[in-house]
């Protein structure tokens, strides 16, 4: 036997043309979700999705199938033979299994796509219905506000009964939107970006900034792991790690140090935009916050900004740290982020940094020292690694 799942999508019924595009992406991305559950088979079918699987794998199923963002929600379905006498069975059994108190309301609601089968769909309901009533069990129906409804759709070959719905993410498919690349510290809040960008349909690559040997190899594996965790939401990661000690050195040697974190964020910036361009990536995105630490004053996010042409999108801008943590632990990220290891911003951090910084000053303190060519040999130097979404981790 196998069990079903029937899987709703909100938003992209809304996206005229593109409707086949955004549908074809949701489906790539739901088989992309439950690899490793094989075998399982998914079919599309009047604007649905139905999962076929092994019933001891329905419920890991349903916990990834939560995450694939588009999805609005999932209920398990029970397939039946095309007879009354299965349908009204299984729909008592289903009563049985939500009866929680004497007085609960229900509905039967009946959806005949295959009109050769001999009841219409008012005779079901009434059929189902009256069964349900004589099963001893102290219900009443009620049409208008049931406290659940029995869903029954006759198909071709089977019936299918449901009555549960559980909650998907919502936001777009994974890919619909465009591409863009997350700059991911060891942090709290950029996963939380990420899982943001994903949320509306954009696929990231990530890059990551580390300085062996000041940064070891905890810190990468952190990030390996946020990685991991944003997979589940947004399948396959390529995770680009840029030396970025050799930068820091030459700016803390050669810079005033107030300027020195605002000037490492100029510099993460510019490679970061050539990165992206090479990748095709057409936004940047970041964890930044107004106002949250010195580097973030809106000042310092406008020179920062001001070293690039390409957009660059901060989710989290607007939200407090409570509210960012709260998201970050109800994505699963939290619990990595707070892992104590070294980023490589928090090595070098001035007492007293500038938080009302001068473009002119800056850009004089940055012709000390060879910034491009220092980008450019970070670039030359990346790591590449592709993060996959199955439990073992690396492909
Ligand atoms: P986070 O919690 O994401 O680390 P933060 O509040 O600590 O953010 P900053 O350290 O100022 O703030 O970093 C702001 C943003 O810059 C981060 O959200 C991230 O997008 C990016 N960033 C910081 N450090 C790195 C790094 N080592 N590698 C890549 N991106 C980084
Ligand atoms: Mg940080």
């Amino acid at each position: 036997m196998q069990s079903l799942l029937l899987i709703r999508y909100g938003e992209i019924a809304l996206k005229g043309k593109n409707r086949p595009f955004f549908e074809k992406k949701l489906l790539k991305n739901i088989k992309e979700a439950l690899r490793g559950l094989e075998p399982f088979n998914v079919i599309f079918q009047r604007g649905r999705y139905f999962v076929k699987i092994s019933p001891q794998d329905n419920y890991a199923a349903i916990q990834k199938l939560q995450k694939v963002f588009g999805i609005v929600s999932i209920s398990p379905v029970l397939a039946v033979p095309l007879e009354m006498e299965a349908i009204c069975r299984q729909a008592l059994l289903l009563l049985q299994e939500q009866y929680g108190r004497p007085g609960l309301t229900f509905k039967v609601a009946t959806r005949r796509a295959n009109k050769r089968f001999p009841h219409t769909s008012p005779e079901v309901n009434r059929i189902v219905g009256e069964i349900l009533l004589n099963s001893g069990l102290e219900t009443k129906v009620d049409v208008h506000n049931p406290d659940i409804v029995i869903n029954i759709e006759i198909r071709e070959k089977e019936a299918y009964l449901f009555c549960r719905s559980l909650p998907g993410s919502g936001g777009l498919p994974v890919g619909v939107t465009g591409r863009g690349l997350l700059l991911l510290s060891g942090g709290i809040d950029s996963p939380v970006a990420g899982w943001m960008a994903l949320k509306r349909g954009v696929k990231i690559e990530v890059l990551h900034f580390h300085s062996p040997p000041y940064t070891g190899e905890g810190a990468i594996n952190k990030v390996l792991e946020l990685c991991r965790v944003l997979t589940a939401y947004g399948g396959k990661i390529n995770l680009h790690l840029a030396p970025f000690g050799e930068i820091q050195q030459q700016i803390r040697r050669h810079c005033p140090e107030p300027l020195l974190i605002t000037l490492m964020r100029r510099a993460m910036f510019r490679l970061a935009e050539r990165l992206a361009q090479q990748r095709e990536l057409g936004v940047i995105y970041t964890g930044e916050s107004l106002g949250q630490v010195a580097s973030q004053t809106l000042e310092n996010l406008t020179v920062i900004n001001s070293v690039v042409t390409m957009p660059v999108l901060r989710p989290l801008i607007g939200f407090d740290k409570e509210e960012i943590t709260a998201r970050a632990r109800e994505i699963g990220t939290y619990a990595v982020s707070i892992r104590p290891f070294e980023d490589c911003c928090t090595l070098f951090v001035p007492p007293h940094p500038v938080t009302r910084p001068d473009s002119a000053i800056l850009e004089a303190a940055e012709e000390k020292i060879p910034l491009d060519e220092l980008v450019n040999r970070s670039l030359d130097n990346l790591e590449t690694r592709i993060i996959a979404n199955t439990p073992g981790g690396e492909p």
